[in-house]
């Protein structure tokens, strides 16, 4: 309720013993910057004006900015969780910018995925499973959008570990027409869309 807070976010996930859910509920929809608030959720499913979640919006903005053509598209969404995958197919799909693509979403119950993922003119894989999509799993031309982030054990880094996407690179980028790197792909998009909704929930404010 203070009026110099604008914005807020809740940093995901939180400990076992605490309700996610319970806590994003406390926050005003007004300054939920993360978007994931119930009412923020269902505006955003109506195709009304919210906070739209950063790793998504991020997503988005790179289509348009590299003049992906979405439009008639398939796209395949790997993952369906609240924070990706969820709002991603749902505004991939919707009548707007870098959306009116045809969506599936597949997810850990899904039977013969690689057979989907063929298919896709455009993937977004958000499912936190290192180098879990290959290359014999996509086809040629296809624009890879890589979301996950995962720490593999590596002794040859001084921290112990490198970061890995959930796509393998090295056989992915051979086919694909375009594709984002992790890290510097979709994270840094992701921070600076939090930005934009922060920005965006002050001028809500002061209005
Ligand atoms: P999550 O664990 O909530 O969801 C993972 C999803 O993957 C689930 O919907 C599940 O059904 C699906 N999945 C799991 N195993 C699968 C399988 N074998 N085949 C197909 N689908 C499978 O994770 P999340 O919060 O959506 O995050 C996913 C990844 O993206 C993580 O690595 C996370 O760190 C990363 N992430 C990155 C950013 C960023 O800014 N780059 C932002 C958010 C999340």
């Amino acid at each position: 309720k203070n009026e110099n807070v604008d914005g807020i976010l809740v940093q995901l996930p939180l400990p076992k013993h605490i309700d996610d859910a319970k806590v994003i509920e406390a926050i005003d929809p007004k300054k939920d910057v993360d978007g994931f608030h119930p009412s923020n959720v269902g505006r955003l499913v109506q195709g009304l004006n919210t906070f739209i979640p950063a790793t998504p919006y991020g997503v988005l903005l790179m289509f348009e900015h590299f003049k992906i053509e979405t439009k008639g598209k398939r796209a395949v969404v790997i993952g369906r969780s609240n924070i990706v995958g969820r709002p991603m197919s749902i505004l991939m799909s919707q009548k707007r910018k870098a959306g009116n693509a045809t969506v599936t979403v597949v997810h850990s119950r899904t039977e013969n995925l690689p057979e989907i993922t063929r298919g896709a003119d455009i993937i977004v894989a958000a499912i936190g499973i290192s180098e879990f999509l290959t290359g014999d799993m996509v086809k040629d031309g296809v624009v890879v959008i890589d979301v996950g982030i995962t720490r593999v054990p590596d002794e040859t880094k001084t921290r112990g570990y490198r970061l890995a996407g959930d796509v393998d690179f090295e056989s992915v980028s051979k086919k694909a027409s375009y594709i984002t790197p992790v890290p510097g792909g979709v994270g840094p998009m992701t921070i600076a869309m939090l930005l934009k909704n922060t920005l965006l929930a002050r001028e809500r404010h002061i209005k």
